[in-house]
């Protein structure tokens, strides 16, 4: 946005942290944990993270959270790092929290040296059974009392693999009663014989998150580790173990998680779709995911122009998609080439037009010549939209009808001289007449009409798959749903054309071009396109149809 805007509130603390000398500079991380693709709240935390890092003059690393073996693929890491390319940002360092490992590991043995760790053998029933309530204190077990000596050893014997999948678990020994739950002795380390998709079977027990993630915020010398709101109550031993620990103290600060209507947006649920074939994949163009996104042909300024103009906020909304979508149009609208498409054709004649001519006819490819023109082939057939004629015409119709005149846009006015039906009564023919003094750009003004219409050549046109998106679910927040949020799902979702004709232009569209099919939308070609099969996506609609529909009640 170009108008000055107020500081947030992370950059109100930075400003201050640098102005008093707390820091010479900042570094920030996005922190993403590779079992799945990122979605648009993900986009949220990227944009804020590398934005602060580039604004102070400082630096983001990218750091893979990967210390959960059993859901994570380096199928997930390589898709990361290809969404963050794409909108715009580059990493100071890519960093691995199995990296660590060791570090970690040394980092635990210290704690139980201090006697502030020890080996728990509870199930994990029974150490939730001594863990209280919000309103009761939970109580010490017998393990607690455990010495340095014998808890060094049996964590020991925990690493060397001595034991199984639960058997043991690490906890910090903080305090039974704490008022903050998650101060009750949490667990640090648990056993898990599972392949990581980086250290292989080298480690047999992994550090839980909170024992992962501050401390590799330390270790890099993160300055300010940015999180979302429901880590609010894990600070306090973010800042514990940091101080037992006597490492770089990073800071932990809270902001709102993105919600947006119309979405889920868990990596979980995300999957889940993908699992159970609701979707095509995580690139599927419906799905909330920065790679789906990107195939439906959202472009990366569109999506970082919507994170700056959402902002950041400390208590939890939801986000209307239409935001994301205006921006989109925004975008679109300056960048697009113009072309011509029928989506739902039928076909016209001209019938005092020569048969075998083909004029070459000049056309902009913007909405003004900023963007130069191109030429399209016109001749005595065409395809137009079906929408575009109506046998009994309504009030203030301005586009074809029996004896009316349109403009083919860039080409001649024509009037409607009769049509044909077949015996369903679908039309298959309007026949025409043109004018030849009408023509673009060289129109004596003899006649003047109020409708133009897009059309292209049946000789010339190309056919292609066109795909219609709409909202993935009919709640705004499938969460809110009774049963299960997949019921929510729009059954509409996706429309397909089979066999919707394009200018012959479009044969050369390439996957990052961005088009608008004039009257009918924003449309990018789709991988799925093949030599002899192009695919378009509908990116998104001209206007908003569902603001629309709202209105009318
Ligand atoms: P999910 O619940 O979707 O799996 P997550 O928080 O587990 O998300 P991570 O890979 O751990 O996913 O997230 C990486 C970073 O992105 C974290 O710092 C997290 O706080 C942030 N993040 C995740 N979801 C959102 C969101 N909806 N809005 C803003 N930031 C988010
Ligand atoms: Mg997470």
């Amino acid at each position: 946005m170009s108008e000055e805007k107020s500081l947030n509130f992370i950059e109100e603390i930075i400003e201050e942290d640098l102005k008093n000398g707390k820091y010479k500079s900042i570094l920030t991380r996005f922190p993403p944990e590779p079992n799945g693709y990122l979605h648009i709240g993900h986009a949220k935390s990227i944009c804020l993270n590398f934005g602060l890092g580039i604004k102070y003059g400082g630096k983001t690393n990218l750091r893979f959270d990967d210390t959960n073996p059993v859901t994570e693929d380096t199928e997930y890491v390589d898709s990361i790092k290809d969404d963050i390319r794409w909108l715009g940002f580059e990493w100071a360092n890519e960093f691995y929290a199995s990296d660590y490992f060791d570090t970690l590991y040394e980092y635990a043995v210290k704690l139980i040296g201090k006697e502030l760790a020890y080996v728990d053998d509870s199930s994990s029933d029974e150490i939730a059974a001594l863990k209280g309530t919000p309103t009761e204190p939970g109580k010490d077990n017998r393990y607690r009392s455990r010495t340095i000596e014998e808890n060094l050893q049996l964590f020991a014997d925990m690493k060397a693999g001595k034991y199984q999948d639960g058997e043991k678990v690490l906890r910090a020994k903080i305090d039974m009663a704490h008022p903050n739950m998650l101060m009750r002795d949490p667990i640090l380390y648990r056993i898990k014989h599972a392949h990581h998709h980086r250290t292989g079977d080298k480690w047999c027990i992994y550090p839980m998150y909170d024992f992962a993630h501050g401390q590799s915020d330390s270790i890099e010398n993160i300055t300010h580790s940015i999180c979302t709101l429901e880590f609010i109550p894990h600070r306090e031993l973010y800042d514990w173990l940091i101080e037992k620990l006597e490492i770089f103290p990073s800071h932990q600060y809270e902001f709102a998680r993105l919600n947006m209507t119309y979405t889920v947006m868990s990596k979980r649920r995300l999957l889940q779709l993908v699992n159970e074939g609701h979707v095509t994949g995580w690139d599927d163009p419906r799905m909330p995911t920065i790679s789906a996104f990107r195939r439906k042909g959202y472009t990366a300024a569109a999506i970082r122009d919507f994170c700056d103009r959402i902002g950041i906020a400390k208590r939890e909304n939801f986000i209307d998609l239409s935001l994301l979508e205006f921006c989109l149009r925004e975008d679109l609208n300056k960048t697009a080439r113009r072309v011509m498409a029928v989506l739902d054709p039928v076909k016209l004649i001209i019938d005092n037009y020569e048969d075998g001519k083909v004029e070459e006819l000049t056309t902009e490819n913007g909405p003004d010549a900023s963007m130069g023109t191109r030429i399209v082939p016109f001749s005595k057939e065409l395809w137009i939209e079906r929408e575009d004629f109506m046998e009994v015409p309504a009030k203030k119709w301005f586009r074809l009808a029996p004896g009316a005149m349109v403009r083919l846009k860039s080409a001649y006015i024509v009037q409607c001289d009769s049509f044909v039906k077949d015996g369903n009564g679908n039309i298959t023919e309007i026949h025409c007449s043109y004018f030849p003094q009408t023509k673009s750009g060289m129109d004596d003004g003899s006649i003047s009409v109020k409708g133009t219409i897009h059309w292209v050549s049946a000789a010339h046109a190309a056919e292609a798959e066109v795909r219609l998106y709409d909202r993935l679910f009919t709640m705004e927040n499938p969460m809110d749903a009774e049963g299960d949020f997949k019921d929510t799902i729009n059954p509409n979702s996706l429309e397909v054309i089979r066999a919707a004709y394009i200018e012959p232009s479009l044969t050369k569209a390439r996957l990052d071009d961005r088009y608008q099919f004039i009257r009918k939308g924003y449309f990018c070609l789709d991988k799925d396109s093949t030599e002899n099969k192009l695919v378009f996506n509908r990116t998104v609609t001209l206007k908003d149809a569902w603001a629309k529909e709202a209105k009318k009640g």
